[in-house]
């Protein structure tokens, strides 16, 4: 039994607005990054957060600002950085690291959703970046097939 927090990418879940629809969904059906839950009901999310913030390179510990609460209040054991956080953040491989050498007992698994194409991901996010003229949900509703 896992006690899991998710972690996503503060610029795409606040700037962005997205709703981790995609990290539930897995989660709840035990898909993606969750599918080695399989039938394990017993697992349970206790936390989500996001990062604190590009944090140039300079400072790194910004994520444990994040990672304390989850992990010293939620109890969280396991860590799932969200799937476009892994796709498209350059520290996170060094937030792993940290998180590691905080809390050795806590696991940091690289993912959450079943995986949206990078080059998908990229253009999704590049339109949103720099067309004001729709938002994130017409941009799912471009890109992604309907949920079922
Ligand atoms: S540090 Fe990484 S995860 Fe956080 S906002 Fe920047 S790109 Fe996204």
């Amino acid at each position: 039994m896992a006690r899991i927090a998710i972690i996503s990418c503060g610029n795409v879940k606040n700037e962005l607005s997205c709703a981790a629809t995609g990290c539930f969904k897995s989660f709840n059906e035990r898909k993606g990054m969750f599918a080695c839950y399989g039938d394990d009901q017993k697992s349970q999310i206790v936390g989500f957060s996001t990062c604190a913030g590009c944090p140039t390179l300079y400072a790194m510990e910004k994520i444990l600002t994040k990672v304390k609460p989850l992990v010293e209040i939620s109890k969280a054991d396991t860590i799932h950085f969200s799937s476009c956080m892994v796709k498209l953040c350059p520290f996170v491989q060094k937030y792993k690291s940290v998180i590691n050498t905080m809390y050795p007992h806590v696991e940091v698994v690289m993912g959450t959703d079943e995986s949206t194409p990078l080059a998908t991901m990229k253009i999704m996010l590049k339109n949103l970046l720099t067309d004001n003229s729709h938002g994130i949900i017409e941009e799912f509703k471009r890109n992604m097939p309907p949920l079922a």
